[in-house]
């Protein structure tokens, strides 16, 4: 086995259980890409087994803390059951489920969702790309009393190149229709893991959703704009809420092709959904010309700072779309705004907020603050993990 020694003081992290080494901590010691290597503080003291990843800044990956574990198949076949257990006993009712939320349920780098029969995986480290064989088996073995019986890789994330790896996507494990039918509280959703974002589909938002059509038909709203709609749930879950004008803005064709289809298939009037194909900012520009006005408002952005680097440029970001969100909405109206950027945190996004507002000249209540489902779980060790964050605000 080989060794990875540490720089004098930079055993720290690990001995707090945070599972990440950045390069610069890195004394001496290589292995080869999503090789398991012992790490070890400058006097030579176990710390870690990990995966080593040589062209990644995060260096080193831990997958146990415990110096009698040996990381083999039945480790990952162990750290599987347990993601898949705590789902379990979550109760989460709908077929989909995020089942591994990597460093949060000790697998860095692997992101499992369940969508109905299909599993929809991303293999994002050198260390679970090594192993990505014992760990589809694994996957599948755990899952199958739900009913899991095929693997689909959706390893086609940039943050892949971090790491070395070229883009993957395909059936590792079965084949036939991507496409299955999601249960999500009252309403019906398509997902097709082969064309969808990410794994196929925006799960974090799933209890949001609910909270927003519960809602909706508390405060009685009847004008909704969903901004950066992806493929409708939010809107869906707005007419469930009795809206009856509901607007999705996005710029993927394809997506605002299945937000209308699923207005239909939930039952709701066409009439009643307009899909609008464009840029979130110009349109909220154009509206506010417009003197358009909502009873609700959705703000749902794609991550506009992926690291803590692109913070300024996002802050700017993020205050321009939810000042033009507090000027479009009534008195009275409800905006759930979200960031789901690592890099802005939950302090500095309430401040992006209030500074909106400041110039919007629009105060308002904060009615709940929001967080991602509790199936994407974070851990006390680990606060790079909490990611998604959201306010309700009602407009004064
Ligand atoms: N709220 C959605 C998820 C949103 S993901 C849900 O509950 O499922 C972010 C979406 O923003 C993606 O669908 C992406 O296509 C869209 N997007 C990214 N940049 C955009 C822009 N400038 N204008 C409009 N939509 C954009």
């Amino acid at each position: 086995m080989k060794a990875i020694r540490l720089r004098e003081g930079k055993e720290r992290s690990l001995l707090r259980r945070h599972p990440w080494v950045f390069a610069g901590s890195v004394e001496k010691g290589k292995a080869d890409a999503g090789e398991t290597v012992r790490v070890e503080s400058h006097d030579g003291r176990f710390l870690a087994w990990a995966s080593f990843s040589p062209s990644s800044q995060i260096r080193v990956r831990a997958w146990s803390f415990d110096e009698a574990e040996r990381i083999d198949a039945a480790f990952f076949q162990r750290r599987v059951q347990a993601a898949v257990a705590m789902r379990e006993r979550l109760a989460i009712q709908s077929n989909g489920v995020r089942l591994v939320h990597g460093e949060a349920d000790g697998l860095p780098g692997l992101i499992v969702d369940r969508y109905d029969d299909i599993l929809s995986a991303q293999f994002l480290s050198a260390g679970t790309e090594r192993w990505k064989d014992v760990i589809a088996d694994a996957l599948l073995a755990e899952t199958r009393s739900m009913g899991c019986t095929r693997l689909y890789e959706r390893s086609d994330s940039g943050v892949r190149q971090l790491e070395g790896l070229e883009p993957a996507k395909g059936w590792l494990r079965g084949e036939g229709n991507t496409t299955i039918t999601l249960r999500e509280h009252s309403i019906q959703l398509t997902v097709d893991v082969e064309e969808g974002h990410k794994t196929g589909y925006y799960l974090d938002q799933r209890e949001n959703r609910a909270l927003f059509a519960r809602m909706v038909r508390q405060f009685g709203c009847k004008s909704v704009l969903n901004c950066y709609s992806y493929t409708g749930g939010f809107s869906v879950a707005a007419l469930a809420g009795g809206a009856t004008e509901v607007v999705s803005v996005d710029s993927s064709a394809p997506a605002l092709a299945r937000a209308s289809a699923h207005v239909t298939l939930n039952g709701f009037d066409a009439a009643h959904h307009t899909a609008l194909d464009a840029d979130v900012n110009g349109t909220l520009r154009q509206m506010l010309k417009d003197g358009r006005s909502f009873d609700a408002i959705i703000l749902d952005p794609p991550k506009f700072a992926p690291s803590a680097a692109h913070a300024d440029r996002a802050s700017r970001a993020y205050k321009d779309i939810n000042r033009l969100g507090l000027k479009l909405l009534k008195p009275g109206g409800l905006l759930l705004t979200f960031s789901c950027s690592g890099g802005i945190g939950a302090e500095l996004f309430h401040k992006i907020v209030a500074g909106a507002g400041m110039d919007a000249e629009v105060d308002a209540y904060l009615l709940q603050r929001l967080e991602a489902s509790s199936d994407h779980p974070t851990t006390i060790c680990f606060p790079e993990g909490e990611y998604l964050k959201g306010l309700v605000l009602l407009k004064r």
